[in-house]
Protein backbone atom coordinates (compact mmCIF):
# COMPACT_ATOMS: atom_id res chain seq x y z
CA UNK A 1 0.00 0.00 0.00
CA UNK A 2 1.48 3.66 -0.74
CA UNK A 3 0.48 5.31 2.86
CA UNK A 4 -0.14 3.55 6.30
CA UNK A 5 -3.71 4.34 6.00
CA UNK A 6 -4.39 3.17 2.54
CA UNK A 7 -7.62 1.47 3.64
CA UNK A 8 -9.37 4.55 5.17
CA UNK A 9 -11.30 6.92 3.80
CA UNK A 10 -12.76 10.39 4.60
CA UNK A 11 -14.14 11.06 8.36
CA UNK A 12 -17.97 10.39 8.47
CA UNK A 13 -18.01 13.64 9.51
CA UNK A 14 -17.06 15.17 6.28
CA UNK A 15 -18.99 12.96 4.57
CA UNK A 16 -22.26 13.53 6.29
CA UNK A 17 -21.31 17.17 6.01
CA UNK A 18 -20.53 17.49 2.62
CA UNK A 19 -23.65 15.26 1.65
CA UNK A 20 -25.77 17.75 3.70
CA UNK A 21 -24.40 20.69 1.96
CA UNK A 22 -24.90 19.15 -1.69
CA UNK A 23 -28.44 18.26 -0.92
CA UNK A 24 -29.04 21.52 1.55
CA UNK A 25 -30.59 19.24 4.11
CA UNK A 26 -30.37 20.46 7.92
CA UNK A 27 -27.09 19.29 8.71
CA UNK A 28 -27.07 17.91 12.31
CA UNK A 29 -24.23 15.54 11.40
CA UNK A 30 -20.86 16.94 11.93
CA UNK A 31 -21.26 18.09 16.11
CA UNK A 32 -20.52 22.12 15.33
CA UNK A 33 -22.85 25.02 16.92
CA UNK A 34 -23.94 27.13 14.02
CA UNK A 35 -24.38 29.46 16.65
CA UNK A 36 -21.88 32.64 17.67
CA UNK A 37 -19.84 32.62 20.23
CA UNK A 38 -20.10 35.05 23.32
CA UNK A 39 -18.54 38.93 21.32
CA UNK A 40 -16.93 39.39 24.49
CA UNK A 41 -14.60 36.51 23.49
CA UNK A 42 -14.43 37.72 19.39
CA UNK A 43 -13.45 40.79 20.57
CA UNK A 44 -10.89 39.91 22.59
CA UNK A 45 -9.12 37.82 20.22
CA UNK A 46 -9.79 40.48 17.48
CA UNK A 47 -7.79 43.23 20.44
CA UNK A 48 -5.01 40.68 20.60
CA UNK A 49 -4.55 40.33 17.22
CA UNK A 50 -4.60 44.40 15.99
CA UNK A 51 -2.36 44.56 19.42
CA UNK A 52 0.23 42.58 17.23
CA UNK A 53 0.71 39.72 19.66
CA UNK A 54 1.00 37.46 16.47
CA UNK A 55 4.41 35.80 17.06
CA UNK A 56 5.29 32.13 18.35
CA UNK A 57 3.75 31.38 21.46
CA UNK A 58 6.08 29.19 24.23
CA UNK A 59 5.97 25.55 23.00
CA UNK A 60 3.88 24.54 25.87
CA UNK A 61 1.44 27.24 25.65
CA UNK A 62 1.03 30.90 26.85
CA UNK A 63 0.89 31.09 30.99
CA UNK A 64 -1.96 33.69 31.44
CA UNK A 65 -4.01 31.01 29.23
CA UNK A 66 -2.54 27.26 31.04
CA UNK A 67 -2.82 29.29 34.76
CA UNK A 68 -6.74 29.86 34.22
CA UNK A 69 -6.73 26.20 32.75
CA UNK A 70 -5.19 25.04 36.06
CA UNK A 71 -7.43 27.03 38.19
CA UNK A 72 -10.84 25.98 36.16
CA UNK A 73 -9.89 22.22 36.68
CA UNK A 74 -9.08 22.73 40.51
CA UNK A 75 -12.39 24.47 40.92
CA UNK A 76 -14.24 21.75 39.52
CA UNK A 77 -12.72 18.56 39.98
CA UNK A 78 -10.41 19.21 42.64
CA UNK A 79 -7.43 18.14 41.00
CA UNK A 80 -4.20 20.22 41.07
CA UNK A 81 -2.31 20.38 37.77
CA UNK A 82 0.90 22.57 37.74
CA UNK A 83 0.50 25.35 34.46
CA UNK A 84 3.89 25.46 33.60
CA UNK A 85 4.51 21.91 33.53
CA UNK A 86 1.34 19.48 33.18
CA UNK A 87 -0.55 22.11 30.84
CA UNK A 88 0.50 22.01 27.32
CA UNK A 89 -2.11 24.43 24.81
CA UNK A 90 -2.72 21.80 21.49
CA UNK A 91 -4.39 22.66 18.20
CA UNK A 92 -7.71 21.13 19.59
CA UNK A 93 -8.80 17.63 21.38
CA UNK A 94 -7.40 15.74 18.26
CA UNK A 95 -3.96 16.89 18.49
CA UNK A 96 -3.68 16.41 21.99
CA UNK A 97 -5.05 12.90 21.19
CA UNK A 98 -3.00 12.07 18.51
CA UNK A 99 0.36 13.42 19.93
CA UNK A 100 -0.69 11.73 22.88
CA UNK A 101 -0.63 8.18 21.51
CA UNK A 102 2.58 8.93 18.99
CA UNK A 103 4.37 9.80 22.31
CA UNK A 104 3.44 6.41 23.83
CA UNK A 105 2.63 3.84 21.60
CA UNK A 106 5.19 1.91 20.08
CA UNK A 107 5.17 -1.02 17.79
CA UNK A 108 3.11 -4.17 19.54
CA UNK A 109 1.95 -2.13 22.47
CA UNK A 110 -1.69 -2.93 23.27
CA UNK A 111 -4.34 -0.19 23.46
CA UNK A 112 -8.04 -0.75 24.86
CA UNK A 113 -10.81 1.02 23.13
CA UNK A 114 -14.42 1.50 23.91
CA UNK A 115 -16.82 1.49 21.02
CA UNK A 116 -18.95 3.53 19.75
CA UNK A 117 -15.45 5.02 19.64
CA UNK A 118 -14.74 8.36 18.53
CA UNK A 119 -13.19 7.89 14.79
CA UNK A 120 -9.52 8.98 15.31
CA UNK A 121 -8.39 7.03 18.61
CA UNK A 122 -7.98 3.49 16.29
CA UNK A 123 -5.94 4.70 13.04
CA UNK A 124 -4.05 6.97 15.47
CA UNK A 125 -3.14 3.89 16.96
CA UNK A 126 -2.52 1.68 14.02
CA UNK A 127 -0.32 4.34 12.28
CA UNK A 128 2.20 4.10 15.57
CA UNK A 129 2.53 0.02 15.27
CA UNK A 130 -0.06 -0.28 18.55
CA UNK A 131 -3.10 -2.70 18.05
CA UNK A 132 -6.36 -2.21 19.31
CA UNK A 133 -8.47 -4.36 21.55
CA UNK A 134 -12.07 -3.18 21.66
CA UNK A 135 -14.92 -3.46 24.02
CA UNK A 136 -18.15 -2.92 22.56
CA UNK A 137 -20.89 -0.70 24.50
CA UNK A 138 -24.22 -1.53 22.63
CA UNK A 139 -27.69 0.05 22.59
CA UNK A 140 -29.95 1.08 24.52
CA UNK A 141 -27.44 1.33 27.65
CA UNK A 142 -23.92 1.43 26.44
CA UNK A 143 -22.98 -0.61 29.32
CA UNK A 144 -19.53 -1.69 30.39
CA UNK A 145 -19.15 -4.71 31.36
CA UNK A 146 -15.63 -4.66 33.55
CA UNK A 147 -15.07 -8.27 33.94
CA UNK A 148 -15.08 -8.63 29.84
CA UNK A 149 -13.08 -5.32 29.62
CA UNK A 150 -10.49 -7.14 32.12
CA UNK A 151 -9.95 -9.96 30.20
CA UNK A 152 -9.07 -7.32 27.50
CA UNK A 153 -5.79 -6.76 29.44
CA UNK A 154 -2.48 -8.47 28.80
CA UNK A 155 0.99 -7.35 29.74
CA UNK A 156 1.06 -5.61 26.36
CA UNK A 157 -1.19 -3.34 27.59
CA UNK A 158 0.21 0.15 26.99
CA UNK A 159 -3.15 2.37 27.57
CA UNK A 160 -7.06 2.40 28.10
CA UNK A 161 -8.60 5.45 26.10
CA UNK A 162 -11.78 6.29 27.61
CA UNK A 163 -14.52 9.02 26.27
CA UNK A 164 -16.62 10.29 28.92
CA UNK A 165 -18.85 11.61 27.97
CA UNK A 166 -19.18 9.67 25.23
CA UNK A 167 -19.39 11.02 21.58
CA UNK A 168 -21.81 9.83 20.32
CA UNK A 169 -23.72 7.90 22.88
CA UNK A 170 -23.84 10.62 24.93
CA UNK A 171 -23.44 8.14 27.81
CA UNK A 172 -21.61 9.11 30.99
CA UNK A 173 -18.93 7.14 33.46
CA UNK A 174 -20.89 6.52 36.62
CA UNK A 175 -18.85 6.10 40.09
CA UNK A 176 -18.59 2.14 39.77
CA UNK A 177 -17.42 2.34 36.41
CA UNK A 178 -14.62 4.57 37.81
CA UNK A 179 -13.68 2.14 40.72
CA UNK A 180 -13.43 -0.83 38.33
CA UNK A 181 -11.34 1.03 36.72
CA UNK A 182 -8.90 1.48 39.44
CA UNK A 183 -9.16 -1.81 40.12
CA UNK A 184 -7.98 -2.75 36.45
CA UNK A 185 -5.10 -0.33 36.60
CA UNK A 186 -3.74 -1.20 40.00
CA UNK A 187 -0.27 -2.17 40.09
CA UNK A 188 -0.12 -2.40 35.84
CA UNK A 189 1.93 0.38 34.00
CA UNK A 190 -1.11 0.99 32.21
CA UNK A 191 -1.84 4.54 31.07
CA UNK A 192 -5.19 6.12 30.46
CA UNK A 193 -5.73 8.77 27.70
CA UNK A 194 -9.35 10.35 28.82
CA UNK A 195 -10.97 12.15 26.46
CA UNK A 196 -13.15 14.97 28.16
CA UNK A 197 -13.69 17.16 25.64
CA UNK A 198 -17.76 17.26 26.86
CA UNK A 199 -16.80 17.69 30.36
CA UNK A 200 -18.93 20.75 30.71
CA UNK A 201 -22.04 19.59 29.10
CA UNK A 202 -23.42 17.12 31.32
CA UNK A 203 -27.37 17.21 32.22
CA UNK A 204 -30.53 16.11 34.86
CA UNK A 205 -27.97 17.41 37.36
CA UNK A 206 -25.22 14.51 36.72
CA UNK A 207 -22.00 14.89 37.75
CA UNK A 208 -19.44 14.63 35.20
CA UNK A 209 -16.19 12.45 37.25
CA UNK A 210 -13.14 13.66 35.91
CA UNK A 211 -10.59 10.82 36.34
CA UNK A 212 -8.31 13.49 37.45
CA UNK A 213 -10.57 13.94 40.84
CA UNK A 214 -9.20 10.03 41.77
CA UNK A 215 -5.53 10.20 42.46
CA UNK A 216 -4.97 6.66 41.36
CA UNK A 217 -5.77 7.43 38.19
CA UNK A 218 -4.96 10.94 37.98
CA UNK A 219 -0.53 10.23 37.85
CA UNK A 220 -1.09 7.92 34.78
CA UNK A 221 -3.63 9.95 33.02
CA UNK A 222 -3.20 12.44 29.94
CA UNK A 223 -6.87 14.48 30.59
CA UNK A 224 -7.41 16.64 27.08
CA UNK A 225 -10.19 18.64 27.01
CA UNK A 226 -11.57 21.45 24.00
CA UNK A 227 -12.28 25.64 24.24
CA UNK A 228 -14.06 24.81 20.69
CA UNK A 229 -16.32 22.51 22.76
CA UNK A 230 -16.40 24.97 25.70
CA UNK A 231 -17.09 28.14 23.96
CA UNK A 232 -18.78 27.58 20.73
CA UNK A 233 -15.34 27.86 18.55
CA UNK A 234 -14.59 24.10 17.18
CA UNK A 235 -12.61 26.37 14.22
CA UNK A 236 -10.44 27.88 16.39
CA UNK A 237 -9.07 24.25 17.28
CA UNK A 238 -7.04 25.12 20.48
CA UNK A 239 -7.48 22.62 23.62
CA UNK A 240 -4.98 21.27 26.15
CA UNK A 241 -3.71 18.18 27.33
CA UNK A 242 -3.13 18.37 31.72
CA UNK A 243 -0.43 14.81 32.87
CA UNK A 244 1.64 14.61 35.36
CA UNK A 245 5.04 16.23 35.01
CA UNK A 246 7.02 12.76 33.84
CA UNK A 247 4.04 12.48 31.22
CA UNK A 248 3.82 16.00 30.13
CA UNK A 249 7.83 16.12 29.95
CA UNK A 250 7.47 13.14 27.49
CA UNK A 251 4.23 14.67 25.88
CA UNK A 252 6.04 17.91 25.14
CA UNK A 253 8.90 16.09 23.12
CA UNK A 254 6.77 15.35 20.12
CA UNK A 255 4.44 18.63 20.47
CA UNK A 256 7.28 20.16 19.60
CA UNK A 257 7.82 18.57 16.42
CA UNK A 258 4.44 18.29 15.52
CA UNK A 259 3.22 21.59 16.12
CA UNK A 260 5.80 23.29 17.83
CA UNK A 261 2.93 25.76 19.58
CA UNK A 262 -0.08 26.92 18.96
CA UNK A 263 -1.96 30.46 17.87
CA UNK A 264 -1.11 33.48 20.48
CA UNK A 265 -3.43 35.82 19.72
CA UNK A 266 -6.27 32.93 20.32
CA UNK A 267 -5.07 31.70 23.54
CA UNK A 268 -4.27 35.45 24.90
CA UNK A 269 -8.05 35.56 24.39
CA UNK A 270 -9.26 32.45 25.93
CA UNK A 271 -6.90 33.11 28.97
CA UNK A 272 -8.67 36.83 29.47
CA UNK A 273 -12.16 35.04 28.97
CA UNK A 274 -11.87 32.22 31.22
CA UNK A 275 -10.77 34.65 34.26
CA UNK A 276 -14.76 35.21 34.71
CA UNK A 277 -15.92 31.63 35.55
CA UNK A 278 -19.30 32.68 34.91
CA UNK A 279 -18.09 32.33 31.31
CA UNK A 280 -18.36 28.26 31.79
CA UNK A 281 -20.22 27.63 34.23
CA UNK A 282 -23.33 27.09 32.84
CA UNK A 283 -22.86 25.49 29.63
CA UNK A 284 -24.67 22.22 30.94
CA UNK A 285 -28.22 24.36 31.62
CA UNK A 286 -27.64 25.76 28.25
CA UNK A 287 -27.07 22.54 25.96
CA UNK A 288 -30.19 20.68 28.03
CA UNK A 289 -32.64 23.52 27.01
CA UNK A 290 -31.36 22.61 22.92
CA UNK A 291 -31.56 18.62 24.39
CA UNK A 292 -34.93 18.55 26.07
CA UNK A 293 -36.17 21.22 22.72
CA UNK A 294 -35.16 18.46 20.58
CA UNK A 295 -36.47 15.19 22.65
CA UNK A 296 -39.56 16.88 22.99
CA UNK A 297 -40.11 18.00 19.16
CA UNK A 298 -39.38 13.96 18.36
CA UNK A 299 -41.32 12.53 21.33
CA UNK A 300 -44.23 11.30 19.20
CA UNK A 301 -42.70 10.58 16.35
CA UNK A 302 -41.55 6.90 15.40
CA UNK A 303 -38.28 7.83 16.21
CA UNK A 304 -36.91 6.31 19.79
CA UNK A 305 -34.70 8.10 21.75
CA UNK A 306 -32.56 6.89 23.50
CA UNK A 307 -30.65 8.69 26.55
CA UNK A 308 -28.73 11.50 26.94
CA UNK A 309 -26.44 12.21 29.74
CA UNK A 310 -23.71 14.54 28.17
CA UNK A 311 -22.53 15.93 25.02
CA UNK A 312 -24.24 17.53 22.52
CA UNK A 313 -25.94 14.64 20.87
CA UNK A 314 -28.88 12.60 20.99
CA UNK A 315 -29.16 9.03 19.52
CA UNK A 316 -32.41 7.69 17.81
CA UNK A 317 -33.20 4.08 17.23
CA UNK A 318 -35.11 4.17 14.16
CA UNK A 319 -36.07 0.24 13.78
CA UNK A 320 -39.72 1.43 13.58
CA UNK A 321 -39.37 3.08 10.20
CA UNK A 322 -36.95 1.27 8.41
CA UNK A 323 -34.94 -1.85 8.36
CA UNK A 324 -32.00 -0.52 6.25
CA UNK A 325 -28.74 -0.10 7.54
CA UNK A 326 -27.77 3.00 9.37
CA UNK A 327 -25.27 4.16 6.70
CA UNK A 328 -28.26 3.93 3.92
CA UNK A 329 -30.46 5.76 6.16
CA UNK A 330 -28.62 8.10 7.02
CA UNK A 331 -27.84 8.60 3.74
CA UNK A 332 -31.31 8.47 2.44
CA UNK A 333 -32.78 11.36 5.34
CA UNK A 334 -30.55 13.74 4.32
CA UNK A 335 -31.16 13.20 0.19
CA UNK A 336 -34.77 12.65 0.95
CA UNK A 337 -35.56 14.10 4.11
CA UNK A 338 -33.27 16.85 4.35
CA UNK A 339 -31.61 16.56 7.27
CA UNK A 340 -28.10 14.83 7.86
CA UNK A 341 -27.06 12.72 11.04
CA UNK A 342 -23.93 10.61 11.60
CA UNK A 343 -24.56 6.34 11.31
CA UNK A 344 -23.69 5.07 14.75
CA UNK A 345 -21.96 2.04 12.68
CA UNK A 346 -19.30 4.21 12.00
CA UNK A 347 -18.16 4.26 15.46
CA UNK A 348 -17.63 0.43 15.44
CA UNK A 349 -14.96 -1.05 13.42
CA UNK A 350 -17.24 -4.43 12.99
CA UNK A 351 -20.00 -2.23 12.07
CA UNK A 352 -22.28 -2.92 14.44
CA UNK A 353 -25.79 -1.92 12.74
CA UNK A 354 -28.27 -1.32 15.93
CA UNK A 355 -30.54 0.80 13.51
CA UNK A 356 -29.09 4.20 15.50
CA UNK A 357 -27.86 7.54 14.15
CA UNK A 358 -26.73 10.59 16.20
CA UNK A 359 -28.01 14.06 15.64
CA UNK A 360 -26.09 17.26 16.75
CA UNK A 361 -28.20 19.86 18.85
CA UNK A 362 -25.61 22.07 19.40
CA UNK A 363 -28.27 24.43 16.80
CA UNK A 364 -30.07 27.36 16.71
CA UNK A 365 -33.51 26.60 18.88
CA UNK A 366 -34.99 27.23 14.32
CA UNK A 367 -32.40 25.08 12.93
CA UNK A 368 -33.75 22.42 15.56
CA UNK A 369 -37.43 23.36 14.93
CA UNK A 370 -37.10 22.63 11.23
CA UNK A 371 -35.77 19.20 12.05
CA UNK A 372 -38.46 18.40 13.96
CA UNK A 373 -40.62 19.22 11.21
CA UNK A 374 -38.64 16.95 8.67
CA UNK A 375 -37.99 14.30 10.62
CA UNK A 376 -42.10 14.27 11.98
CA UNK A 377 -42.97 13.33 8.46
CA UNK A 378 -41.13 9.99 8.62
N1 LIG B 1 -16.18 16.07 17.02
C1 LIG B 1 -17.04 16.31 15.94
C2 LIG B 1 -18.15 15.27 15.90
O1 LIG B 1 -18.14 14.30 16.61
C3 LIG B 1 -16.39 16.23 14.58
C4 LIG B 1 -15.06 16.81 14.39
C5 LIG B 1 -14.57 16.46 13.01
O2 LIG B 1 -15.25 16.69 12.04
N2 LIG B 1 -13.46 15.82 12.93
O3 LIG B 1 -19.04 15.42 15.11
Amino acid sequence: PLSKLSDIGTTIFSQMTQLANENQAINLSQGFPDFMADTELLDYAGDFIKKGVNQYAPLGGIISLKEEIARKIENSHQAIYHPESEITVTAGGTQAIFTAIATFIKKDDEVIIFEPAYDCYEPTVELFGGIVKRFEMKAPDYNIDWNTVKGLVTDKTKMIILNNPNNPSGKILKENDIQELIKLVKDTPILILSDEVYENIVFDGKQHLSLCKYPELKERTLLVASFGKLFHVTGWKVGYCAAPKALTDEFRKVHQFNVFCVNTPIQLALGEYMKNEDHYNHLNEFFQKKRDFLREGLKNTSFELLDCEGTYFQALKYSKISDKNDFEFAHELTVTHKVASVPFSSFYKNKLNEHVIRLCFAKKEETLEKAIENLSKL
